[in-house]
């Protein structure tokens, strides 16, 4: 099994109104292998015209796709969750082979993306909106809520399924039609996920899936289209503020999940076992390809040593290779160019003074891989720990007060994920409250649930993914003055 037997005949063409079709003048897009740079396989390389059509066939269905039962729209949510469920193990392949990371990750990844489907399923049937009398008594306030209407949905390449279905899930529960764009690094898992929810029972035109080449000509043409209401990207800070941009002429509504920096805070009253044991999935959860993966491990002074040696003797111990292999622990990253922005990081971090506890040094060979890599004694105005590393590196910086820790985990442009290990509850509070970040975790490293509301604050963006925050950003609301008798 190797997942591509997800995708039928003719399924790694466009989905648009229910039919799988051809690019215009049918181009092709490959998809490369990161553990060796072969090509997989190929798509569909849709055009400009191609992402019009897509928006007609989201137009045309939007009117009937709002009318359906939210009984009928949670079901089919429901439907997929079984499916993916019960293909979990295609999936994981699918996406371990053009993403990279390992099958074990991409099973987690499977569950927690499918959880989506099941979270929105339960909430298509419960939007409502408010009845009250006017404060002034006479007349009776009605508010209802409605689906937005047509959405655009750009996915980044990290976690091909998931990235999708905190889109998809809450935009079908609404009532909301859509036209979606993967990244064209991995495009199968959401070519794979359109077939499975027209399996679901999905109408046509509910869900068009575009895979291109093509990026702000794709955007520019969709946004400048008064009948695209939304925008709901997932990728890098510099993208999203392009998007933001070209929204400006339709005024679309916006959800913006953006890059991260988060910090790692390790007090003197923590637990030091339970902290590695925290960093080591805050940290290497898809290889540090998470907008949410620890960036800058802040310690105090007196733990620092020992929290660095063992952190690094978890780290070394990793095994690095194909993420299909058995007993690998961490896979490729995704492409040459991460690979050499986390050397070039790494290589300045050195320069600036940090000790390498292991790791360091890309290998030579084919492949894009990078080896698990602890520093210590990190400058705080390292490189480093300005920008998003998005590879397997734990930078080490000292702190010396919870004062001086909270200023300098809160001394960045980004304001996605932080964590905190302390035993300290009235701490916990402190920290919870002066974190300026949309989610903190305290004792853990693993933040993300489907039923909490997750994004961000500052350049990581705004709006909220899951959670009930998640299906509110698919509704707008209408309020009825209604007199009374
Ligand atoms: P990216 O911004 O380069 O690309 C994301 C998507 O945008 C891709 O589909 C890409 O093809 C598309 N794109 C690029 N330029 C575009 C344009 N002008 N118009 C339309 N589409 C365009 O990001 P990436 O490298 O794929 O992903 C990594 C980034 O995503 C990191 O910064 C990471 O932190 C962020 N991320 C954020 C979250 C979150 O929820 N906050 C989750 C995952 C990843």
């Amino acid at each position: 099994m190797n997942g591509l037997d997800l995708l039928g005949p003719g399924q790694r063409g466009l989905y648009i109104g229910g039919s799988w079709r051809e690019a215009e003048g049918g181009g092709r897009l490959e998809v490369i292998d990161p553990a060796d740079g072969s090509v997989l396989t190929d798509v569909a390389d849709g055009t400009v015209n191609d992402a019009v059509d897509a928006l007609d066939a989201a137009v045309e269905a939007q009117a009937a796709w709002a009318r359906t039962p939210p009984r009928e729209r949670g079901e089919i949510l429901r439907t997929a969750f079984s499916l993916i469920t019960d293909r979990a193990d295609q999936f994981a392949h699918l996406m371990s082979l053009e993403m990279g990371k390992t099958v074990a990750e991409a099973r987690g990844e499977v569950t927690y993306g499918a959880e989506f489907f099941r979270w929105f399923s339960e909430e298509a049937v419960r939007i409502h909106g408010r009845w009250m009398q006017a404060p002034a008594g006479g007349s009776r306030l009605l508010t209802i809520k409605k689906p937005v209407g047509p959405c655009l949905f750009i996915t980044p390449w990290n976690f091909p399924l998931a990235m999708g279905t905190r889109k998809i899930g809450p935009a079908v529960a609404a009532g909301c039609t859509m036209v979606v764009k993967p990244a064209s690094q991995t495009p199968l898992t959401m070519l794979a996920l359109a077939a499975l929810l027209e399996e679901a029972g999905l109408p046509a035109g509910v869900l068009n899936v575009v895979t291109t080449s093509l990026h702000s000509e794709f955007s520019e043409t969709l946004q400048s289209d008064d009948r695209l209401r939304k925008v709901s990207f997932t990728g890098s800070t510099g993208v999203g503020r392009i998007l933001v941009r070209q929204s400006a002429e339709q005024l679309q509504r916006l959800s913006m999940e953006l890059g991260g920096n988060a910090p790692f805070l390790v007090f003197e009253d923590a637990d030091v076992d339970a902290a590695v044991d925290g960093a080591m999935i805050a940290k290497m959860r898809n290889m540090g390809e998470a907008c949410t993966a620890a960036n800058r491990f802040l310690v105090h002074r007196s733990v620092a040593q020992e929290f660095g040696e063992k952190l690094g003797k978890r780290m070394s111990g990793l095994t690095v290779g194909r993420g299909q292999d058995d007993g690998v622990d961490v896979g490729p990253l995704i492409d040459e160019r991460a690979v050499e922005s986390v050397s070039q990081l790494v290589t300045d971090a050195v320069h600036d003074g940090a000790t390498v506890v292991c790791g360091g040094q890309a290998p030579t060979g084919p492949g894009y891989f990078y080896p698990p890599t602890v520093l210590l004694d990190v400058p705080p105005e390292s490189e480093i720990n300005v920008q998003e590393v998005f590879g397997p590196v734990a930078p080490i910086t000292v702190f010396d007060t919870e004062e001086e820790a909270i200023r300098r985990a809160n001394d960045t442009e980004y304001g996605l994920a932080s964590y905190a290990y302390t035993r300290d509850l009235s701490r916990t509070i402190r920290l919870a409250e002066a974190l300026e970040f949309g989610m903190v975790g305290i004792n853990s490293g693993l933040i993300s649930n489907p039923a909490a509301p997750f994004g961000g604050v500052k350049a990581s963006g705004f709006g909220r993914e899951g959670g009930f925050e998640g299906i509110e950003e698919y509704l707008e609301t209408t309020y009825v003055a209604l007199p009374a008798g």
